[in-house]
């Protein structure tokens, strides 16, 4: 294990940096990690990200972003790279299976890992730990790793803070989850201060899609979504066929999930996607409902209470039957 004292005096130095995140990385994962990376890089440390697949290309514009290293399209240089590493962070994740096949070359470097997470039960691989189930985003969490642990409020500098603002705006659902304390009103005033220009970035990540991706979206609302009002519930499944008619891509359909939940009186939405080999569940839960739990017991996954996600193996059909079939037990939490 580290203590902060000895993470602070191997900071002090130039440090080969390997920063790395969940696979099909999303607006956290992807702006917190470039975040902290513009962060490091003013300490003049050498600082590689390495993302286990590629992520949307609305996320392509973060300042940083042409630097990093997709492992699948480069594996032996990233492999080389994480067994030469001082200082691994694992940012936006709680279990080395998150990273695909990095995880073991991870596991095994030498390399001391930093965690910085919100997500529940961490697994235990770490030498030290920012983690705060709490915190809305990861970025919430580097932005106080900086400021607090590391006690450097003037490096966060303008691309430090429009990245770290990304990673809040588009894991508090534009600020509207229960997570967005007043606490992180302040942290993301303070990110504006210091230069991120928060409807320049709305703009960037949400009013940016291609035609498809908006005619595909009315293809889920109209003809591919089933409110079952006996739980409270919505559910949108889409098969390969109407990915490949719409030409979808890794990414545009982040957030369709949501619109479930903004029929009066839904308390869980879920969206299923037919993928080329499996079965790819998202659950939105409001209140107290554990969409976590049912991912976690049912679906091989697991997340935060209002926001999860899960594998199937087997049909689109049998997917969404196995989750039918589940709701008479939790109809209780469902209707109150
Ligand atoms: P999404 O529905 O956007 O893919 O995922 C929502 C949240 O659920 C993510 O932030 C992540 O915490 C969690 N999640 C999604 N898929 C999985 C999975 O396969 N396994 C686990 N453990 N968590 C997942
Ligand atoms: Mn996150």
């Amino acid at each position: 294990m580290l203590n902060k004292a000895s993470l602070v005096k191997i900071l002090a130095q130039p440090q080969k940096i390997i920063i790395t995140t969940h696979h099909k990385p999303d607006g956290d994962a992807m702006g917190s990690s470039l975040g902290l990376y513009n962060y490091l890089i003013q300490l003049g440390h050498h600082v590689n990200i390495i993302t286990p697949t590629d992520y949307p290309d609305y996320f392509n514009w973060m300042p940083g972003n042409d630097t990093v290293i997709i492992f699948t399209d480069f594996k032996e240089m990233a492999a080389g790279l994480i067994e030469a590493a001082d200082l691994v962070f694992c940012l936006d994740f709680n279990a080395l299976s998150r990273i695909n096949e990095m995880g073991e070359l991870v596991r095994n470097s030498k390399a001391k890992k930093v965690m910085i997470d919100h997500h529940l039960e961490p697994e235990d691989f770490d030498d030290y730990r920012h983690w705060d189930i709490n915190a809305c985003a990861t970025a919430q969490l580097v932005y106080t790793f900086i400021t607090q642990v590391l006690d450097d409020k003037k490096l966060v500098t303008k691309d430090v803070a429009t990245c770290l603002y990304t990673g809040i705006l588009t894991d508090s659902a534009s600020f509207r989850l229960p997570n967005t304390t007043s606490a992180v009103h302040r942290i993301t005033a303070d990110l504006m201060d210091a230069g991120a220009v928060n409807w320049h970035i709305y703009d960037l990540v949400y009013d940016n899609s291609a035609e498809n991706r908006l005619r595909f979206l009315g293809l889920c609302l109209y003809s591919r979504m089933e409110v079952l009002y006996e739980y409270n519930t919505a559910v949108i499944s889409v098969t390969k066929q109407d990915l490949e008619k719409f030409d979808i891509q890794t990414g545009d359909t982040e957030g369709i999930v949501n619109y479930g939940l903004s029929i009066a009186g839904i308390k869980l939405a879920a969206f299923f996607v037919e993928r080329s080999d499996k079965i790819k569940l998202s659950l939105r839960s409001k209140g107290e409902f554990p969409a976590n739990e049912i991912c976690k017991r049912y679906f091989n996954g697991g997340g935060h209470r209002n926001a999860a996600g899960g594998i199937w193996e087997g049909s689109l059909a049998a997917a969404v039957e196995e989750f039918k079939t589940l709701l008479p037990k939790y109809k209780k939490l469902l209707i109150q």
